[in-house]
């Protein structure tokens, strides 16, 4: 599992596959076409892959997996950094940034093909596969879900976000309203 990223653009994504060797071999991507990631991936000449850890926070798998950048934007709240002018997300296993060469399109996704230009390991973790996320989806979810956590709701526009305690920091992902704006639902 990787978190895909690409300015203006993010999602989960599991069909990696590297596809040349060498100093700089080329990797390619999997992105259905009705996701908005997909779009941005059109327009964009570079995009990094975040490898997800068996041990890393279920949260990102919805957070990334289970809602569109047409209606949140999902990096307001998170660490990244811009490397090759493409967001990278921290605190994963390590991370892949690529200069995209070529783009195959089929009825529903399109192939994106990204010579590596830079990468680096933080953790010799295990990685997360797609078949264990399919086998464990339920226990992954209900650690993210709402049982026994704080609903705190954005008063401009409705979105509620699961969390003990709200980030100092924290700004709406949906409309932007900054933490005063939530309030605190038992
Ligand atoms: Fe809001």
């Amino acid at each position: 599992m990787y978190i895909l990223s690409t300015n203006g653009g993010a999602c989960m994504v599991d069909a990696v596959c590297q596809i040349s060797s060498g100093d700089n071999p080329l990797i390619s991507v999997s992105v259905m076409k009705k996701n908005y990631t997909n779009e941005m991936m059109h327009k964009n000449n570079t995009f990094s892959l975040s490898i997800f850890g068996m041990k890393d926070d279920p949260r990102l798998i919805k957070h990334f997996g289970m809602q569109s950048m047409r209606d949140a934007n999902k990096f307001i709240n998170e660490e990244y950094e811009i490397i090759n002018e493409t967001p990278v997300l921290k605190g994963t296993l390590g991370y892949l940034v690529l200069e995209k060469v070529d783009t195959i399109e089929t009825d529903t996704h399109t192939l994106f093909i990204g010579k590596l230009i830079e990468a680096e390991t933080n953790s010799n973790e295990e990685p997360m596969s797609y078949n264990h996320y399919q086998a464990h989806k339920e226990e992954l979810m209900k650690a993210t879900s709402e049982s026994n956590k704080t609903a705190w709701v954005c008063t401009v526009c409705g979105y509620v976000y699961y969390a003990d305690e709200l980030p100092s920091d924290f700004v709406c992902p949906r409309c932007g309203a900054t933490r005063e704006m939530f309030i605190k639902k038992e």
